[in-house]
């Protein structure tokens, strides 16, 4: 766990450039401009944000779990983490946390993984896949381009042994985690319908999306 930042009592809802809220389920994209800072808020706990980032001039430069991982030598991302892209240059730095838990190891729930993982009844639900695809695909990209994301508030503790497990969430309603762009960037999101597993706590939720134009916390 690291340590929890308080932002600026400044930085509220009425002074941000953007604020959408994001039904249960749903796919979403929206871009965020150098020195932006984007909010991600789990308004009602225990709900993995699947994310991925795009260079919002260069769709091919995209985000790299790999190189953040190595990067910053760590396997969560949280304050500090910079935000890595395929090309190796940093797309975002994370400001603040007050969750303290993001995996980006354990990938986007799909209807290939639910039927191998929870059985063949599964293969017609909504996977965050097909919301990355349908999103992407707004842009110009499609399936190829869904690489592997960042799943924010997505509790998935890794064993010495290198063996991980989805468990519970720990996000409590309204934790939120903050990130100054330090290029231009298109953020797609897929709020993860998964019922299978608790990393929504069997019920997905609403989140929230926010942009602030001043970079400083
Ligand atoms: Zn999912």
């Amino acid at each position: 766990m690291t340590a929890f930042i308080q932002t600026s009592a400044a930085r509220t809802p009425e002074t941000a450039v953007q604020d959408h809220y994001i039904p249960a389920e749903a796919p979403f994209s929206t871009f965020v401009r150098k020195g932006q800072v984007l909010r991600i808020e789990d308004s009602y706990g225990q709900q993995a944000v699947d994310t991925l980032f795009y260079n919002a001039h260069d769709f091919s430069e995209r985000y790299s779990s790999q190189d953040t991982m190595r990067e910053q030598g760590a396997a969560y991302v949280s304050t500090g983490t910079k935000i890595m892209s395929s090309e190796g240059r940093v797309m975002l730095t994370v400001t603040a946390d007050s969750c303290g838990r993001h995996d980006t190891s354990a990938g986007a729930c799909s209807c290939e993984s639910n039927t191998v993982r929870f059985g063949a009844y599964t293969k017609y639900l909504h996977a965050c896949r097909d919301n990355f695809v349908i999103e992407v695909s707004k842009h110009g990209m499609s399936k190829r381009d869904v690489v592997p994301n960042i799943n924010f508030f997505m509790n998935v503790p890794i064993e010495p042994s290198g063996k991980m497990t989805i468990v519970d969430g720990i996000s409590s309603p309204g934790d939120y985690v903050e990130m100054k762009a330090e290029m231009d960037v298109l953020l797609v999101i897929s709020n993860c319908p998964q019922i299978n597993n608790p990393c929504n706590g069997f019920d997905p939720t609403p989140i929230r999306v926010l942009v602030w134009d001043d970079g400083a916390a």
